[in-house]
């Protein structure tokens, strides 16, 4: 075989491959459709949708420019209905998580007056009052903090306790340069990140198909 040959061969077998998802590449999930989340928004502190749906908006960005979707569902506790609105008292789970906005922390293990959020399991938690604080402190609307508060909070139900970094929107503390920073641009999860959180919807999304299959299997 000559080397132009062989050449040849590698790059046709390369042209073949590339296109093909690669084991670690999970960007998309079997209907090839970007990976997708379910959020549900318990708002505990009754921030108002002045201030909800564009926090809602910018968490669902940043995630957005990491490959992550997110179906949101508000779930209002002062509501009467709030019991039958959709999926709002349904178990969370690894495609269903959730995010409570609490109007402050109080005495909780583990977290100080300056914490503003933390999250376990599937649920994340978020203190309004830090969240004020900060915007005040930083002279920005409380949206532009809560999103970005939520958004990271939903960072660490995908990537794990151990998720925090030296640069973007997973660092442990903010400062008050970072909102001034053009759209978003220190609110950003690194590549490495938004690979990692893609492959783990992927992988939960097709376990939660799979559990879904066995169930209507077994109830057959
Ligand atoms: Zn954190």
């Amino acid at each position: 075989m000559n080397q132009s040959f062989k050449g040849f061969v590698l790059l046709a077998a390369f042209l073949t491959f590339a296109p093909q998802a690669l084991p670690w590449d999970r960007s998309e999930n079997l209907n090839g459709l970007p990976p997708r989340i379910n959020v549900r928004v318990h708002n505990y502190a009754q921030v108002p949708t002045e201030i909800l749906a564009p926090a809602e908006a910018a968490a669902a960005d940043i995630l957005g420019k990491a490959g992550v979707q997110i179906t949101w569902t508000r779930c209002d506790p002062a509501r009467a209905d709030h019991d039958e609105a959709a999926g709002c008292n349904q178990l969370l789970g690894p495609t269903n998580l959730g995010v409570r906005i609490l109007p402050q922390f109080g005495v909780i293990p583990g977290t100080t007056r300056r914490t503003m959020g933390f999250a376990a399991g599937h649920l994340a938690s978020v203190s309004m009052r830090r969240v004020q604080e900060e915007a005040a402190e930083c002279g920005v609307k409380p949206y532009e903090v809560l999103g970005p508060a939520i958004a990271h909070e939903i960072g660490h139900l995908l990537l794990g306790q151990q998720g925090h970094s030296h640069t973007g929107i997973m660092r442990a503390r903010w400062r008050r340069e970072d909102y001034g920073t053009a759209p978003l641009g220190a609110f950003k999860f690194t590549a490495q990140q938004a690979e990692q959180m893609r492959a783990e919807v992927g992988r939960r999304v097709q376990e939660q198909g799979a559990t879904e299959v066995a169930t209507m299997t077994a109830t057959k």
